[in-house]
């Protein structure tokens, strides 16, 4: 059945960032058929009154762990060493294809929730192809649109992207615009680079690949390096962070093509570096948004847009009074946050010509933001400032992806069978953690990194 979306205040972020006042909005089957005032539907049209209300497209997150979600919230203290002695040295073994089926069943009906529609689950829990096709049955099961980025922390990716067992899942499976494939590993600048044979088997498999660049302690600079020298930096390759780089690297990536997925949150709390939009503008390279992972914060890009912002205006002030100058106006826009959690998200996955903004022909993958019941969404001045600093997920009305309503009146569906498959996991893992349940909340670093973990980083210092 056809939707259209009445009345609202659409900011359609085409090339023009046509903004209309009132417009509407209309989907015919996988499709946006029209958008514009006082439009003419087919019969049996579905009217959903937008009015009060901005829709905008659906946003993107090109980053996120989904299937620590069923460990929501339980690393809220943590830092990125202590996250990466739980989950790659000590725990993340654990988890069962069933525990990563239920964080991902439970991260993606959040993603949609939050008025996310496309995700890249960046999967790096696979260690049997069993996981993946758990990590993959729930990212089918919820109505979203999901790239499965492939990843495995528990053996190295030059043994793993290689292999048999990834060659037949893939060939198993059907990929296509609502589940899409990428790979997914970092580069940790051995000198002997043992990452090439993972870049070629995803050349020989036409995917691209993300990987954590730039992340203080973990991957550095020799990282992009080997990865230039051996012309593995191409336009589809998206980097993580990048926030601890040196402006070489940035010239590196700006001059290959490539995009930053940028998750503030995640670095300003696990510190894997300053955020680097205030970076990345300057050295013109594409951005998109991501939130990383539940295991410390949400799956909410209206967070991600708002802790963008400051970060980025934050460090603007901070130089320039270390120069005893005043920043008089604000370089980053609210407008360019927004073109970030949607547009920026699209291009980084090449998917441009299908998402990212409102127009006919495009995938219909709309966001309503309304409530009437809330004293925020009045009066709407500045739209993209009303997206970025008053809006949030509560206030996600309608989601509409690929034409199908997935949200409804404030509700989506599937939220039971998620929160029933993540108390089973709950449950289960307390059990294996015993006492380490309460102390790993805050975990004791171990004296070496090197326990049994054959991924382990590493830090290689050049002349
Ligand atoms: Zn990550």
């Amino acid at each position: 059945m056809p939707i259209v979306l009445r009345n609202g205040l659409v900011l359609t972020m085409d090339d023009r960032r046509t903004v209309l006042a009132r417009g509407d909005v209309l989907a015919d089957g996988e499709t946006i058929a029209a958008v514009g005032p006082d439009l003419a539907v087919p019969e049996g049209t579905e009217e959903i009154d937008a009015a009060g209300g901005i829709v905008l497209p659906g946003m993107i997150d090109t980053h996120r762990h989904l299937w620590q979600t069923a460990m929501r919230g339980y690393g809220a203290d943590w830092t990125l060493t202590q996250y990466f002695v739980w989950y790659y040295l000590e725990w993340g073994r654990r988890f069962r294809p069933q525990d990563i089926y239920a964080g991902n069943l439970l991260g993606a009906v959040e993603a949609l929730d939050a008025g996310v529609t496309t995700t890249v689950d960046w999967s790096h829990g696979l260690q049997t192809v069993d996981h993946a096709e758990a990590a993959a049955d729930a990212l089918q099961e919820v109505p979203g649109r999901f790239v499965l980025a492939y990843g495995n922390i528990q053996q190295a990716p030059w043994d793993w992207a290689p292999s048999a067992d990834l060659r037949n899942f893939i060939g198993r499976r059907s990929w296509d615009d609502m589940l899409g494939l990428q790979l997914a590993f970092d580069v940790t600048g051995d000198p002997a680079f043992p990452e090439k044979a993972a870049f070629e088997a995803a050349r020989d498999l036409g995917l691209p690949v993300t990987t954590h660049a730039g992340v203080w302690g973990a991957t550095n600079d020799d990282g992009i390096r080997l990865m230039y020298e051996n012309g593995f930096m191409t336009p589809e390759t998206v980097y993580v962070h990048a926030a601890t780089l040196s402006a070489d690297s940035y010239h590196r990536i700006a001059a290959t093509g490539g995009s930053v997925s940028v998750s503030t949150e995640s670095e300003q709390s696990a510190g894997q570096g300053y955020p680097p939009t205030w970076q990345l503008r300057h050295h013109g390279i594409p951005v998109s948004l991501s939130m990383d992972t539940s295991v410390w914060w949400s799956g909410d890009l209206f967070s991600a847009m708002r802790s963008t912002l400051g970060a980025d205006r934050s460090r603007e002030h901070l130089e320039a009074h270390l120069r005893s100058e005043t920043v008089t106006h604000c370089h980053l826009r609210a407008e360019q946050v927004v073109e970030w959690a949607t547009r920026g998200g699209a291009a980084a996955l090449g998917l441009s010509d299908k998402i990212g903004s409102l127009e006919p022909g495009k995938k219909a993958d709309i966001v309503l933001i309304k409530n009437d019941d809330s004293p925020v969404m009045f009066p709407i001045l500045n739209p993209y400032g009303h997206v970025a600093f008053q809006a949030q997920r509560g206030d996600v009305h309608t989601v509409v992806v690929n034409g199908e309503v997935v949200k409804r009146d404030g509700k989506v569906d599937g939220i039971a069978k998620a929160r029933a498959a993540v108390a089973q996991t709950v449950d289960y893992l307390q059990g294996e953690l015993g006492d380490s349940w309460l102390s790993g909340m805050n975990p004791d670093i171990p004296e070496t990194k090197i326990l049994d973990n054959p991924y382990t980083y590493t830090d290689y210092r050049s002349s």
